[in-house]
């Protein structure tokens, strides 16, 4: 693993941490916060971030990112990072998405539990404690219910020129907010008929601040609360508590919120003033979040991809989501090399996929052991090589790591090569198999060409040759005879036949949708029409035998081809399937 980068984020909790600044806090969690969950006692000087998903879709690669970022810096610096669900919202959430969520995380290495700590939270259990501090604002003078509609709201909002305007209801008494907000928990009014809201400035410069809505009515069942409740907090209000309930010391999302910054430190700043929490209070860091060529990062878009299937599930390999980058085959590391090499700033930048394949390729080019696979098998026949007569060559199974030993391969009269290894008339600096010319087979002899056979429609359906049966690799004459051209091969009457899928790009432009130039200025692009119709090839390979019963999620460079992933869903010992991650070089538009 790379020795993490610097960036301004650390940089922050650096400083933070030579400052002793949460080292002032004097109690273990929040006032009474030990009652509503089971977080063992927090050591005060440490850092606490967290990863807060809302259980409403799949993770995609943008939130791979965040993951690293939050949990990385927690390991860094010897703090925690809490896995919370931003559950907030009922209608949207579902159990299968907190599973595969989670799911998602330690997959990429992540762990909410340490030293004997769970960090694993839900909001919708500080529910109590989100209305109590609802009501403490309306008892401060800090909150109201107000009764506009909502065509009222937007329209008394006013704009980013304009102010907006005060509402008829801001005036409202303390105790007539306080009966109306205990009204609307006791379910007495319909969705929309009022909604709690904070009482801060309707002329502010920033639009968030003009009396931003923190509860609102909705008759919904909750799939973690069910029906306890009928009034949810707008993720606004809810974020920064959630936060502050957990003593999170760096709360870091995506630059969008930075808007979103001074109502946070506002809410937090009285509930502090009103010693219902401690300090010190969260910090806010905002970071600009992944955006990368090829792919599209909108959950909106990712359902739209799945529902329509223009793609089989979530987590069909061509997918940017993390269930699908697990089928595919990326590794975890590949994750984390390609986030230290992007690094985390706060100017957004399209990153090419290029930088995350390359990373990929990096990780798994040292890990992965070698295996052989044809995958467009043409016969050769070894013509002075004994019929039925079979003797064991040795591939090393990582070319760099001798410690992973080698392994045999059966080599004997007929074998598969790839087609693309023999032309009958040889293209100017073709080396390999043609008439006349020799080459080695790898890991076993030299052979000399001798001819074809072609069937009727003169398509070449197999090779002849001879071989120097001097020349087996690893043994003294090897290098007597000198070759330019080397190609692997699978014994035909050992290979295992295998389905495998090579994928290519989802989207054949680097910006999906978008623009390009020489659009009319009315013409509006549709990112499904970028989709690429050839991303998916589906192929019978010829394997050596060793691959037959590899489990599901192995992962191997195949030589000469990249890296392929036994699938987690249709491989099974036996009867393999394998899925191209990735290929050697970037062979894109070539
Ligand atoms: P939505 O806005 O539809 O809810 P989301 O992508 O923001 O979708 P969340 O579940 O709210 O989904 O995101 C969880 C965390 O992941 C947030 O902290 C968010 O900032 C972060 N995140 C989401 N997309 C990206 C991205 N492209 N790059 C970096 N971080 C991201
Ligand atoms: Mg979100
Ligand atoms: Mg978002």
């Amino acid at each position: 693993t790379p020795a993490p980068a610097a960036n301004f984020i650390k940089n922050i909790v650096e400083a933070d941490l030579a400052a002793g600044k949460h080292a002032q806090r004097r109690w273990a969690g929040q006032p009474g916060l030990a009652a509503t969950h089971a977080a063992a006692p927090l050591d005060a000087a440490k850092i606490r971030t967290r990863f807060p998903p809302e259980p409403n879709g799949y993770l995609h690669f943008g939130h791979a990112k965040s993951i690293l970022l939050n949990f990385g810096l927690a390991r860094e610096f010897g703090g925690r990072c809490h896995m919370r669900f931003d559950d907030t919202n009922p209608e949207k959430e579902e159990q299968e998405y907190v599973d595969s969520i989670l799911d998602a995380v330690r997959w990429l290495g992540c762990s909410w539990e340490s030293e004997g700590e769970n960090n694993l939270y839900y909001a919708s259990n500080y529910f109590d404690w989100m209305v109590q501090f609802a009501e403490h604002l309306i008892a401060t003078g800090h909150a109201y219910v107000d009764s506009q509609s909502a065509e009222e709201m937007r329209a008394n909002r006013g704009t980013l020129t304009q102010p907006g305007k005060d509402s008829p209801f801001r005036n409202r008494s303390v105790a007539e907010n306080m009966d109306l907000f205990k009204r609307m928990q006791a379910g007495e009014f319909a969705d929309g008929q009022h909604i709690l809201r904070a009482k801060i400035d309707m002329a502010a410069a920033n639009i968030n601040l003009r009396d931003p809505a923190i509860y609102r009515i909705r008759h919904a069942t909750h799939h973690n609360t069910g029906d306890k409740w009928c009034v949810y907090p707008m993720y606004t209000f809810a974020h920064p508590i959630e936060d502050a309930l957990e003593c999170i010391t760096h709360s870091i999302c995506t630059l969008e919120f930075e808007d979103q910054r001074p109502f946070y430190d506002w809410l937090l700043e009285r509930l502090a003033e009103g010693g219902l929490l401690q300090r010190p209070l969260p910090q806010q860091i905002e970071f600009s979040r992944l955006n990368l060529t090829y792919v599209v990062l909108s959950k909106r878009k990712l359902i739209q991809l799945v529902d329509e299937k223009h793609v089989d599930g979530w987590d069909d390999p061509r997918l940017p989501t993390l269930v699908g980058a697990r089928r595919r085959g990326y590794s975890p590391e590949g994750f984390r090399l390609f986030a230290e090499r992007i690094g985390v700033s706060k100017h957004d930048s399209l990153i090419d996929y290029v930088v995350f394949e390359d990373a990929m390729r990096e990780v798994m080019n040292e890990a992965d052991e070698r295996r052989v696979a044809v995958l467009d098998p043409l016969k050769l026949i070894i013509d002075n090589y004994p019929e039925g007569q079979f003797e064991d060559c040795h591939a090393p199974n990582h070319p760099l790591k001798p410690e992973l030993g080698q392994r045999t391969m059966p080599f004997g009269r007929e074998l598969w090569i790839e087609g693309e290894d023999f032309q009958e008339v040889p293209e100017k600096g073709f080396r390999r198999l043609f008439p006349g010319n020799k080459a080695r087979l790898k890991y076993g002899y030299i052979v000399e060409c001798t001819g074809c056979d072609k069937d009727e429609n003169g398509k070449v359906i197999a090779v002849h040759c001879t071989y120097l049966p001097d020349t087996k690799s690893g043994t003294p004459g090897a290098d007597s005879v000198k070759v330019k051209g080397n190609l692997h091969w699978v014994s035909a009457a050992h290979a295992c036949p295998a389905e495998i899928r090579l994928y290519d790009r989802l989207f054949s432009v680097a910006a999906p949708g978008g623009r390009r130039e020489g659009d009319a200025p009315e013409l509006e692009r549709n990112f499904l029409d970028d989709i690429n119709p050839d991303s998916r090839k589906v192929i019978t390979a010829m394997l050596e035998p060793s691959l037959k019963d590899v489990q599901p999620e192995q992962r191997f460079q195949f030589e000469r081809h990249g890296y392929f992933v036994a699938d987690r869903v249709d491989s099974r010992p036996g009867a393999p399937v394998f899925n191209r991650a990735v290929t050697l070089k970037d062979s894109w538009g070539k």
